[in-house]
């Protein structure tokens, strides 16, 4: 690898050492705590050895997880799809982030490399109850749906408020093609967030119009955490950043005088043992607060995944605690309080002949990575599944396969297994997936189904009002910031990778008073409106 052919970066016009007896402990290891680190170091000029990363979880990388083994079955919670239209801010990330399997090249380089050589159009993209794949040639509006969607797109985010879309949008809506590929694309429930949808509608404006092959997604070599945090976790440790991982972090301490918010130590339960770390002046506090994938469990073969919540896992306490009487600190109940509008359930495939990839290769049209999601639209459970390109793992043995898929009602009782999804095991995902395709169940004979079920997974979407996002720095904050999902950025959409890097160099930047420009979102249109009015004109 040759790191000086990576583009650097220009770094703050403040003295070198400016921030030499500073620390700074980043609470979560999520990408958002790992980009922050990197803006730190590589824009900040703060120096490695003095950030402490507190990780709950046993790895780093929180969402973007890709754990198992071709003998027990592999396991990731979710597959990303990226855009270069927009994610502007990670790409300018991983233009300066080295690869970890090609010598000299950046993570984006080797990335945008691979999208040339298996660019996505999906073939299959609709499937019906038939077994058929649906040409899609309409996006199935009709003029009061036209009238409605027009409505919702010129309404503001202050008259959006939290009303829900199916308070904008009839009961027929919901029936079209456009509302099942946009759906299931980016997973919106029809009573998610009226302003988050408008939000997808703007950000992805590019997306409307080749939504049925999702032309404009990128994918990464191999899953996320390979691809995204290996590398970055590398590059951090090589500027001798500290991982604490099985580190809980249960409080914070701090003083709140005269308007001034100031973290003074942080308590957690790192290993099984409970510490106390003083925060002193000029040290710095930046804080995940809440986590799509929190209480999120895996089952197996032959068990549906326990039932978790926040209880469970404890992983939402810290944010409530400290927003508890602090109206700037946002609100956390909105998100978190009805796991039955925030929660869907994924599963992973591992395979050891082809005889599935031959067949889905053959009913698709698309070589694996080529195709993306595959949506059984009339499915009960609104079952999609994704053949990725492979291998998807590095050390993934030639002859295995793995793929992912995931449903929008995992409450819901299947079509061929008279259960709800959540109640079952990994078998029975797979016959009625069997179903749905109509093969025979020995082409998935030796496969291993591993379910993961996520209460919080869309937590994100529901429906909110000004305030129950903080601000990267709240008001008054001295000396400490929010870095998640669950804080306001104007423009910009959640469950994104882009939004957790976005926010946190926004969070970096204000903390360290660094004066670089931030990538903006980008304007792909000066009249972003006229071009979605046209678009839904001209989509009937
Ligand atoms: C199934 C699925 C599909 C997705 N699809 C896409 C997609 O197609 N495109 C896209 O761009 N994005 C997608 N995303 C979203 C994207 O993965 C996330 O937005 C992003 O990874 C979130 O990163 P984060 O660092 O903000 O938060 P997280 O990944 O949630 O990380 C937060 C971390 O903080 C830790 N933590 C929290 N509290 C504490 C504490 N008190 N002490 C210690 N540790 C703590 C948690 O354990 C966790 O590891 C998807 C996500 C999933 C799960």
């Amino acid at each position: 690898m040759n790191p000086t052919k990576l583009p650097k970066t220009p770094r703050t016009s403040g003295p070198e050492n400016s921030h030499l007896h500073s620390k700074a402990y980043l609470i979560g290891g999520g990408i958002g705590s790992l980009s922050a680190a990197v803006f730190m170091i590589r824009d900040g000029n703060f120096p490695g050895d003095n950030i402490t990363i507190f990780e709950g979880a046993s790895v780093l990388g929180g969402s973007l997880d890709g754990g198992g083994n071709p003998e027990t079955g592999y396991s990731l919670r979710g597959g990303r799809m990226l855009t270069t239209d927009n994610y502007e801010c990670m790409w300018a990330l991983y233009k300066t982030i080295p690869s970890l399997h090609h010598a000299g090249k950046s993570v984006f380089e080797e990335t945008m490399e691979f999208n040339e050589t298996y660019p996505p159009h999906s073939m299959a993209r609709l499937v019906d109850s038939h077994r058929a794949a649906v040409r899609v040639t309409s996006m199935g509006f009709t003029m009061q749906d036209r009238i409605e969607l027009l409505k919702l797109n010129n309404a503001d985010e202050a008259t959006l408020a939290d009303s829900r879309i199916t308070d904008w949008l009839s009961p027929g809506f919901f029936q079209t093609p456009f509302w099942h590929m946009w759906s299931t694309t980016f997973a919106f429930q029809a009573w998610h967030s009226a302003v988050e949808f408008r939000r997808y509608l703007h950000r992805f404006v590019m997306e409307f119009s080749r939504i049925e092959t999702l032309a404009g997604v990128k994918r990464t070599i191999f899953n996320q955490y390979d691809s995204l945090v290996l590398p970055l976790q590398a590059w951090l440790k090589s500027h001798g950043v500290h991982f604490l991982t099985n580190c809980m972090v249960t409080d914070l301490d701090h003083t709140a005088k005269r308007g001034e918010f100031r973290v003074t130590a942080i308590h957690c339960i790192n290993q099984g043992k409970s510490e106390r770390t003083t925060v002193n002046e000029g040290d710095l506090v930046i804080m995940q607060n809440g986590s799509m994938t929190d209480a999120s469990s895996l089952g197996s073969m032959t068990d549906a995944p326990p039932k978790l919540t926040k209880d469970d896992s404890g992983g939402w306490t810290l944010w409530e605690k400290l927003a508890l009487g602090r109206k700037d600190f946002g609100n956390p109940r909105a998100f978190n309080n009805c796991i039955a509008q925030s929660s869907w359930e994924s599963f992973t495939v591992t395979l050891k002949n082809h005889g599935f990839f031959d067949m889905m290769t053959c009913f698709t049209g698309n070589e694996p990575g080529t195709g993306g999601l595959v949506t059984f639209k009339d499915s009960n459970w609104m079952m999609s599944i994704v053949l990725a390109h492979q291998p998807h793992y590095p050390k993934q043995p030639a002859g295995v396969q793995v793929f992912w898929g995931y449903s929008l009602f995992p409450d819901r009782v299947g079509d061929f297994i008279p259960k709800p999804m959540d109640e079952c095991s990994g078998e029975e995902i797979l016959r009625e997936l069997s179903g749905h395709l109509r093969i025979d169940p020995e082409t998935l004979e030796s496969a291993i189904c591993i379910p993961c079920l996520m209460p919080y997974i869309t937590s994100m979407f529901m429906p909110r009002l000004p305030g129950d996002r903080p601000l990267p720095v709240p008001p008054g904050s001295k000396n400490f910031a929010f870095i998640s999902q669950f804080v306001e950025i104007p423009e910009d959409v959640v469950f994104t990778v882009e939004y957790s890097v976005r926010v946190a160099q926004i969070a970096v930047y204000q903390l360290l008073g660094i004066t670089l420009k931030i990538p903006p979102v980008t304007p792909h249109d000066k009249s972003l409106a006229t071009q979605l009015e046209a678009l839904i004109k001209a989509f009937k």
